[in-house]
């Protein structure tokens, strides 16, 4: 498939709305904990640190983010000498939930962007996390039939990008990576050779938060979607 450019697609937060729903139920979690009087001074900050941490043990997506609020919780109940109480538990987890469920808002140029990429170029969408999860919000989406391939994959790192390139037969040099994250999209596909789009998104996960390797091919920054038809 390498007589055309291919386009990496990265697609929370950068063809939907991803973050925002986390930091909604962060936001509910940290006030539920504090109506409860548990380590209500440091909740938020114990929730985000711990959240971060135990990506490498759980991965990432709801599953993940509902047994780190979990934990957190019960180390609360264990610091303030509280028991643990169901009712709580069944909160969090429905909140937990609900994060892996949302229903898709498409960025703003998503729907009109696509359409005209996919006539020009392949389209592969590139997304990392709990596999079932992601491939739910992709066909909730309905933009999945732009895409030639959809692979997820549970980190995005350098050795991910080669094996996509190796895998889909590509050429770097006619390759691009598009996405929100500096750490996961950016980064590591230009360490592979190919280029890069940077198109941020208003609210950056602190995981994803990285400076922008510089000993590479240059990284385009666009503000939304819909410029990426300028440039392909
Ligand atoms: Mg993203």
């Amino acid at each position: 498939m390498n007589h055309k450019r291919t386009l990496l697609i990265d697609a929370d937060d950068t063809l939907w709305e991803n973050n925002r729903f986390f930091e909604g139920e962060i936001l509910a979690f940290v006030a539920l904990m504090k109506k409860e009087g548990l380590i209500p001074d440091r909740i938020e900050k114990v929730l985000r640190e711990r959240e971060i941490a135990n990506v490498k043990y759980y991965g990432y997506g709801s599953r993940s983010f509902t047994k780190t609020m979990l934990e957190v919780y019960k180390e609360a109940c264990s610091i303030e000498k509280r028991p643990v109480e169901n009712r709580l538990i069944e909160l969090i987890s429905g909140a937990g939930e609900r994060t892996g469920n949302y229903p898709i808002t498409l960025l703003p140029g998503v729907e009109k962007t696509l359409p005209v990429l996919r006539g020009k170029n392949n389209l592969i969408l590139l997304t990392k996390g709990h596999e079932k999860e992601q491939l739910g919000k992709i066909k909730r989406s309905g933009v999945s039939h732009y895409f030639q391939h959809i692979r997820v994959v549970p980190e995005k790192n350098e050795s991910i990008y080669r094996s996509v390139i190796e895998d889909f037969g590509l050429d770097p040099e006619h390759t691009w990576m598009i996405g929100n994250s500096p750490k996961s999209d950016i980064n590591p596909a230009k360490k592979a050779g190919m280029g890069t789009v940077l198109i941020p998104y208003h609210t950056t996960w602190a995981h994803e938060k990285d400076e922008i390797f510089e000993n590479g091919r240059e990284t385009v920054v666009l503000e939304d979607f819909s410029g990426l038809v300028g440039l392909f």
